[in-house]
């Protein structure tokens, strides 16, 4: 994995552990030289992340649609920054730029991204892992809702094993390096899904 998309909140809460969480992962990927592909502004985690990285001598890719430029505060500081038109050229660019995705705590924005990650894995878009980093707790009643999909059969078996979480970035990255991409549902016929 050379380089990782990095979703996390543009906020930035009271609890400082989600900040101090998202400036451990951006400076632990740059000191193992993986590269980070983010929303390219500089607020809230996501600034937290890109200036870790970037102060441990990583590289940061910022992907940003232009509307989005002030509001969220482009990151002039990033290695490369992509001003892109619309939020679906965002999110084609941060999975054809990535080799896997890392969600870290974060609002609606972050689920609609790592959702869209799972969503394109599940149908055969793309192959990479899908990892969550369920920093302090963060997110333990979203496993256990992505558990009750699987059990009441909305996540089909093959695909259960897409989502990929854990409670260190060491653990998680361990993880998602051995990852082995799902049957994907374009390669099934009609009577198994
Ligand atoms: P949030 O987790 O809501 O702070 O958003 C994190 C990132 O997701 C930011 O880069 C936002 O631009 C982006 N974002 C915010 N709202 C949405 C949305 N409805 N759909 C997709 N992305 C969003």
């Amino acid at each position: 994995m050379k380089r990782l998309a990095v979703y996390c909140g543009s906020a930035t809460p009271a609890d400082a552990r989600f900040i101090d969480a998202a400036r451990a992962v951006g400076r632990h990927l740059a000191e193992r030289g993986i590269g980070v592909v983010y929303g390219g502004g500089r607020l809230g985690l996501m600034g937290a992340v890109a200036d870790a990285a970037l102060e441990a001598g990583g590289e940061v890719i910022g992907v940003i649609p232009d509307a989005l430029v002030s509001a969220e505060v482009a990151h002039r500081g990033c290695t490369q920054l992509h001003v892109v038109q619309t939020m679906h050229q965002r999110k084609q660019l941060f999975t054809d730029l990535s080799d896997g995705f890392v969600t870290l705590p974060g609002g609606v924005g972050t689920m609609d991204e790592l959702w869209e990650a799972i969503g394109w894995s599940q149908l055969g878009y793309h192959g990479k892992p899908v990892g969550l980093l369920n920093v302090g707790g963060f997110y333990d009643q979203l496993i256990g809702f992505h558990g009750q999909m699987i059990e009441a059969g909305f996540i089909r078996p093959q695909h259960a094993g897409i989502l990929i979480h854990a409670d260190s970035i060491e653990a998680l990255l361990a993880k998602m390096a051995d990852y082995v991409p799902h049957q994907p549902i374009f390669a099934m016929k009609a009577d198994r899904l």
